[in-house]
């Protein structure tokens, strides 16, 4: 398997999607289409099927697959854990709602997009191209972070 793992998620595991991305997996989550598609998705663009379904996980086709069994997402987290590669450089680099790869952008080019405390305690900024999210090293990406920290240390 390739060092740098992609997936592809069922649309129940919105969740543990967004945190595939927040520790930098392409995970792609594509809505109202069917199995045999996804499966074709999964073989085109190299991408492994997570899925809760029995059904599409035995299906006969090759493709790469694993049987989530967990409803709660931090325990889908811990079942992908002896796959998934727990990268620094990688961790907060994608958009968590569209998968995007972000970029780094000057704080002038924001400013009038974020409000002015957070431009005044914050020197680094990424936005994603496709959304127009923007992220920083806020409140919520220390409770992010901890919450990975708990996750990987229990
Ligand atoms: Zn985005």
């Amino acid at each position: 398997m390739q060092k740098n793992k992609k997936f592809l998620l069922d649309e129940n595991l919105g969740k543990l999607a967004k945190w595939l991305r927040i520790l930098g997996y392409d995970s792609a989550v594509y809505k109202c289409i069917s199995s045999k598609k996804k499966i074709y998705l999964c073989e085109k663009e190299h991408r492994i099927f997570l899925t809760r379904s029995k059904k599409i996980a035995s299906r006969k086709e090759q493709f790469l697959r694993i049987l989530i069994k967990s409803e709660k997402s931090d325990e889908q987290i811990m079942e992908l854990l002896n796959i998934i590669k727990l990268d620094n450089e990688l961790i907060f680099t994608r958009c968590t709602k569209c998968n995007y790869i972000l970029k780094d952008i000057d704080v002038k080019s924001i400013e009038n997009l974020i409000p002015r405390d957070i431009i005044d305690n914050f020197s680094e900024f990424k936005i994603c191209r496709k959304c127009g999210s923007i992220y920083w090293h806020g409140s919520h990406y220390v409770a992010m972070k901890d919450k990975l920290n708990n996750l990987l240390t229990t």
